[in-house]
């Protein structure tokens, strides 16, 4: 057991870093730690939502062309509020052969081993560099990653960019290489309102909308029977595009004529499809919905659709040293895709070949009680260390 990497850790879980308070401090915690440890820093300072935020890049080793980009992100999904929780979820437990709390899986045990590697790594046999990234909002947005990647080569300075980077989002050790594209909308119906004895008068908004959930639905399924077997071995239990309805909120009270409704959407498409194509089918079909309720021919609803917020899909090619390092270091033999959006949306999107492999366990991420298993743990910074020395530190 190694205390050092279980203080980080405790430290990190400490902070509260849900995605919409400033994870500033936690940052500058870490900052101070790879600075310690010998490596150049920078932090990149974002205003996310009115709020201050900042993405760390660090780097160590000898400035040539190659080398490995190391990443997580250090913002949480939110505690209060999710039932379950029989645990303070800042504060870090060991129990049995488990550590609980906020972030243990996704991702703060991975900074930890980041750390820990850090420090424990020769930085004179750095061959290439070893470049730290941790990022602001991956849970929400991304859009610490989509800030982060294209400035790479002004944030380095004298480094090179590495074209390969490993995310170490919970996978048990498994290794992702592809993700679907994400987008989110919102669609709002705007009816008239008015007494509910009197339907005549008005248009129900919830009534039109339950019209526009029926014609993405189908287009829901349409997309679902289209299977890609292109895309069978990567996403097997749905190898086509994926749609969720999020969020509805509508109407006032029961005895009045529901003046809007508004609907949250989301979907994922395959890694060789437009990001945006469904959002234009989606406002295609929606602009062929009857806008009258059922109660009265009298009056329209409208339709909007707000902008869409999207994030690009990730596919990394086979072959990559990066991948063959990693599937010798976990004993895994074929890469497959992520149900999940990651940061290497962004990554990818600026030309790097990004791969998913980390320590903590998928089902945990997100869960009351989070909980990572102490073997991962401990294990995964002796892997780290092997992976960067085959990436960073071997000559040739
Ligand atoms: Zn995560």
């Amino acid at each position: 057991m190694n205390s050092g990497q279980y203080e980080t850790l405790e430290r990190l879980i400490a902070f509260d870093t849900v995605s919409v308070n400033s994870d500033v401090p936690a940052m500058e915690y870490l900052a101070d730690l790879l600075e310690n440890a010998g490596f150049h820093v920078a932090m990149q300072r974002l205003r996310i939502a009115g709020v201050a935020q900042a993405n760390l890049v660090a780097w160590a080793g000898e400035p040539r062309p190659g080398g490995l980009i190391i990443s997580g992100h250090l913002d949480t999904v939110p505690a209060a509020g999710q039932p379950g929780w029989t645990r303070d979820p800042f504060r870090m437990e060991l129990d049995g052969d488990r550590i609980h709390g906020r972030g243990a899986s996704d991702m703060k045990g991975f900074l930890a081993q980041c750390v820990e590697a850090a420090r424990a790594i020769d930085r004179a046999r750095l061959k290439r560099p070893l470049v730290f990234i941790f990022t602001a909002d991956e849970e929400v947005g991304m859009l610490g990653a989509q800030r982060v990647a294209p400035e790479l080569p002004k944030l380095l300075g004298a480094a090179p960019r590495p074209d390969l980077a490993w995310i170490g989002e919970p996978t048990s050790f498994a290794v992702l290489n592809a993700h679907k594209s994400i987008c989110a909308f919102e669609i709002r119906v705007r009816g008239r309102g008015g007494h509910s004895g009197a339907p005549e008068i008005g248009v129900n908004a919830i009534a039109v909308m339950g019209k526009a959930i029926e014609a993405i639905g189908r287009l829901q399924a349409e997309r679902r029977a289209a299977r890609d077997e292109e895309f069978a071995a990567l996403f097997p239990d749905s190898p086509h595009d994926v749609m969720n309805f999020g969020i509805i909120s509508g109407g006032l009270a029961t005895n009045i004529i529901a003046e809007e409704c508004s609907l949250k959407v989301t979907y994922r498409s395959l890694p060789n499809r437009d990001p945006l194509e469904l959002y234009r089918e989606i406002e295609r079909r929606l602009g062929g919905v009857d806008p009258h309720d059922y109660a009265s021919e009298n009056h329209r609803a409208t339709i909007e659709l707000g902008r869409p917020v999207f994030a690009p899909a990730m596919r990394a090619a086979a072959g990559s040293a990066l991948e063959r390092t990693l599937f010798a270091a976990t004993g895994t033999r074929a890469a497959r895709g992520a149900p999940f959006a990651t940061d290497g949306a962004w990554f990818a999107e600026a030309g790097i070949t990004t791969l998913i492999c980390g320590p903590g366990d998928y089902a945990q991420a997100h869960q009351p009680n989070e909980s990572m298993a102490r073997a991962a743990f401990e294990r995964g910074t002796g892997m780290m260390l092997n992976v960067i020395e085959q990436m960073c530190a071997v000559s040739g």
